[in-house]
């Protein structure tokens, strides 16, 4: 049997379902999910995703087989609604919907009221009784038709504000204008036929080709117009930023109409179930009287409020759903609860009500704040609705950093010149400097610079700049406008609806009032309260710990997670404020960055320029003692938990790079020697590849004297702290190493130290020694590296330096092109390249494991704290991560996420050690 295209709903029945959204794109498989839990939705059917792919294969031409199947399905849809498509006595009017399996908010177009021509236009009228509704319906058509099928679809690019569209919308304006009247609904059956006779003027004028008047070629229009928009300029910009394949492709829906915009007693609207800024569960909503389709989100008509909960200081004298219809808003609570009961996740939906008559348009998993992911999760948790591990996996990781997000300060805000309020769309403090286009957005934020992109509405054109941009503030539009749904996507500050402002794009100014702020002057938003603010006002870090979802949610995930995190600190101040963020230890502390205080350097750069041996153990042991200090403090911050402190690594030349004459004098005057000596010394250490050179275990090779200095000062510290009773887990970290031997070389120097501070503290010291693995030849001769090794941390930046053969330092100059080319998908530097790198990584641990099963590993990399790679340090083994201090309650969480989808047979973690 040949492969089915083509799939009804409605009237109770689908042959569809939710779980097919991937053949029937997510609204189509809804709509039939709805229809089949008896839900009321008008009778329609989904052309699938399949065809899409197919359509594109053969170059634009839709199948044979396909027209009997949608005649077929069409008559289905006919019998379910007592009506006929193109029948001139009482004409059955459809809407063509794309849906893909993903929602691309605003990316692909739908078309109202298809099926309205000359032929069946007095049968509407005659039908509906009502000549206004029947031409309102046209010119919608006309609208939407020229717009999508006959210019965008057709491949038509004009020039901002020479599209069909705007040309349109130009002459309803002018038409209120000659009017009088200010809004839609106040325009009669007279003017908006007339409108309709104008409106295919300009389409024949504007387009070349006269607006179809067949109900059958405005169907097959539509259907390949859906088909043509998955390729559209905005849909491949939107899902080049949101990763989506551009070969899923997308269904069609072709759907009855009804109708809000049928007088007073009908209505169209959108809703969350529950608030999806900040995740209280509260039904949320917005709904307009006499509307169809998007005027709710489009910002022409201020939006009512659904409910009491929806209701704001600016809409509190809007007369509600619930105030005006108590029934039908108890019955759209209703399916509101049936539909969470059933999806168990907020959704998103879209109704319409007709001549009082409810009916459902949509629903899908609705976009949410972090903040509301978070609070969500757990109520559904704790309400019983989902189970803690799909709580967890219900969160991203990157949504944690929204509650990390930066708010404006409170002080400074007070201080601060309020120039207007708006809708809060997106929570958060944004501050920049103002531009009026998308594509100015984009090129400012490209020099580095800060802006806040401020528009009168945003259109998908805008997604690029909405992206470059620090926070979006738009003059129209309700909480569920593209701007605002596209922000809160991506946990950005936005503000909507705020209509104080006159934005004039030509001369580059906004009004006001009597204020005029140009393009570059800087605007401060509070997106959480809607506020915009004039000048730059300071920020203030988010406080995820005063969030009480939040921290249960992490407990959960502690919980769960079966590796260790650790974080990269160096100093005590840091180590606290690394246990603060849940660390469970010391990752990586680089002992170079202790070297940079003034104080020191001297004695750092004395030891560096020594001739011979002798001078350079003088220098160094000077430096013991603020080692030992260092040590001292860091572990006390850590009491107990495991510190991995890594030996000195960086070429010698960065401590004496860049000395100036007098510096050099001053040198020469300590050491003794002339400074011509010490020039001529630095000289020598220069390098041609420092990365490659003179570093790491190079140099405790070269001078031992330092690895005994700071293998002596971490052993003191150790035990003078053990023999007041203070636990400490120093574990000694050699850098660099791609051989057994270097290891080998330097373990022998931290162990005689070390018996040696035993003796003479007379105390037993616990203590690992242990490298990096950084180098290629370190991953694949691991077991070797392991009978001397008790663990290892996996230096991913190095490893990827090297693995790559990309110099860390340089990678500015081609990367881009890497990027822009796909020719990677990522920054291997931000991303562990787990096809690659990752197999040195994984040779390593198995390596390493398989001479010392008892091997302690970990990461402490970059990569310790993204997301996807700290999954895959759980996966290949590893008993920790260890990340910056402020990234690690990301890595907890996504360890959390990657133990709940790849469950280690238990124990890891408690030998790992937890507490
Ligand atoms: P999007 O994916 O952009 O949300 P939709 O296909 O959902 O596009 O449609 C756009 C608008 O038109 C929505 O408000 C939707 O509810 C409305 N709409 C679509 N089909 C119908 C229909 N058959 N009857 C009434 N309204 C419809
Ligand atoms: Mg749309
Ligand atoms: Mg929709």
């Amino acid at each position: 049997m040949a492969k089915r295209n083509v799939y009804f709903f409605g009237g109770g029945k689908a042959e569809g379902k939710a779980a097919m959204k991937n053949l029937l794109g997510g609204k189509g498989a809804n709509l039939a999910e709805m229809s089949s839990l008896g839900i009321p939705v008008p009778a329609g059917f989904t052309i699938t995703t399949e065809l899409c792919t197919e359509y594109y294969k053969n170059k634009g031409k839709l199948p044979k087989a396909l027209t009997a199947e949608v005649n077929k399905a069409l008559a289905r849809v006919e019998k379910a609604m007592g009506k006929k498509y193109g029948d001139p006595a009482d004409p059955l009017l459809v809407s063509v919907r794309s849906g893909a399996r993903q929602s691309m908010p605003g990316m692909m177009d739908t078309v109202l009221n298809l099926g309205l021509c000359s032929k069946t236009l007095p049968g509407l009228i005659a039908k509906a009784g009502d000549a206004r509704f029947a031409y309102d319906a046209y010119r919608r058509l006309i609208m939407m038709y020229a717009d999508v099928v006959m210019e965008k679809a057709a491949g038509i690019e004009p020039k901002d504000g020479r599209g069909v569209r705007e040309k349109l919308e130009h002459a309803m304006e002018a038409m209120k204008k000659r009017k009088g009247v200010e809004l839609d609904t106040e325009l009669d059956a007279k003017d908006l036929k007339r409108l309709c006779e104008e409106f295919k003027k300009i389409v024949k004028k504007t387009i070349g080709k006269e607006f179809p008047d067949d109900a059958e070629a405005q169907l097959w229009g539509g259907i390949k117009a859906v088909f043509q928009s998955w390729n559209g300029r905005r849909a491949i910009a939107y899902r080049r930023i949101e990763g989506i394949p551009g070969d899923w492709g997308t269904a069609v829906n072709v759907q009855s109409m009804v109708f809000g915009n049928l007088g007073e007693t009908s209505a169209t609207g959108v809703a969350f179930t529950r608030n999806p800024a900040t995740g209280e569960d509260k039904f949320y909503g917005e709904w307009l009287v006499n509307a169809q389709g998007e005027d709710v989100v489009a910002g022409t008509r201020t939006p009512r409020p659904l409910n009491k909960a929806t209701k704001t200081a600016d809409t509190k004298h809007l007369k509600s759903l619930q105030e005006q219809w108590p029934t039908l808003y108890r019955q759209l609570a209703g399916i509101r609860n049936k539909l969470e009961q059933h999806y168990k996740d907020m959704q998103d939906i879209e109704f319409t009500i007709e001549d009082r008559t409810l009916y459902m348009l949509q629903t899908r998993v609705g976009k949410r704040t972090g903040a509301a992911a978070i609070r969500m999760a757990v109520n559904m948790a704790e309400t019983g609705l989902i189970d803690k591990a799909t709580a967890i996996m219900r969160v991203k990781p990157e949504q944690l950093d929204e509650l990390l997000h930066p708010m404006l300060d409170p002080a400074g805000q007070k201080k601060a010149t309020l120039v207007a309020t708006g809708l809060p769309a997106g929570p958060g403090g944004g501050v920049g400097q103002v531009v009026l286009t998308a594509d100015d957005a984009e090129s400012w934020a490209k020099k580095g610079k800060k802006v806040i992109l401020v528009r009168n509405e945003t259109s998908p054109e805008d997604v690029h700049g909405m992206h470059a941009a620090e926070a979006i503030l738009t003059a129209k539009g309700g909480m569920t406008s593209h701007a605002a749904l596209v922000a809160r996507g991506w946990g950005k500050c936005c503000i909507v609806g705020c209509g104080a402002l006159h934005i004039d794009v030509a001369a580059k100014k906004v009004t006001v009032g009597d204020k005029v702020i140009k393009e570059g002057d800087w605007m401060s938003l509070n997106g959480t309260a809607g506020r915009v603010y004039a000048g730059q006002v300071g920020v203030l870090p988010a406080e995820p710990r005063k969030n009480k979802w939040y921290k249960k949610l992490m407990t959960w995930a502690d919980a769960a997670r079966q590796i260790n995190v650790r974080a990269n600190a160096e100093r005590p101040e840091d180590a606290a404020q690394a246990v603060a963020f849940g660390a469970e230890g010391i990752g990586l502390t680089r002992t170079e960055h202790m070297f940079f205080e003034p104080e020191r350097i001297v004695h750092m750069r004395v030891m560096i320029l020594a001739e011979d041996e002798t001078a350079r153990r003088k220098a160094v042991m000077k430096l013991l003692p603020y080692q030992k200090q260092d040590f001292i403090g860091i572990f006390k911050a850590m009491a107990g938990k495991p510190v991995t402190i890594r030996l000195l690594d960086p070429p010698l030349h960065e401590f004496v790079g860049g000395l100036d004459n007098k510096q050099i004098a001053q040198l020469a005057k300590k050491i003794g020697v002339s400074a011509a000596r010490i020039k001529a010394r630095i000289a020598q250490l220069h390098e041609l590849n420092p990365m490659l050179g003179h570093r790491g275990c190079r140099l405790g090779i070269a001078y031992p004297e330092i690895t005994e200095m700071q293998a002596r000062a971490i052993l003191e510290a150790a035990a003078e702290l053990t023999k007041k009773g203070v636990k400490v887990q120093p574990e000694i970290m050699v850098p660099l190493v791609g051989t057994k031997n270097e290891l080998a070389n330097q373990e022998a120097i931290i162990r005689s130290v070390g018996d040696e501070v035993e003796k003479q503290y007379k105390v037993k010291l616990n203590y690992l020694v242990g490298t990096m693995i950084e180098i290629p030849r370190a991953a694949l001769t691991a077991d070797e590296i392991a009978e001397v090794a008790e663990f290892f941390s996996f230096g991913t930046n190095d490893l990827t330096q090297m693995g790559f053969g990309f110099s860390r330092d340089d990678v500015g100059g081609f990367l881009p092109y890497y990027l822009a080319e796909e020719i990677l998908p990522v920054d291997p530097f931000q991303v562990l390249d787990q096809e690659g790198i990752g197999q040195l990584v994984e040779m390593g641990v198995k390596k390493g494991r398989s001479t010392r099963p008892t091997l302690k590993v970990g990461i402490c990399g970059e990569h310790g704290g993204e997301p996807s790679s700290v999954m895959f340090c759980h996966r290949v083994g590893m008993d920790y991560v260890s990340c910056s201090p402020f990234r690690l309650p990301v890595a907890r969480f996504a360890a959390a996420q990657a133990a709940i989808q790849w469950p280690r047979k238990a124990k890891k973690k408690a030998a790992g050690k937890k507490k």
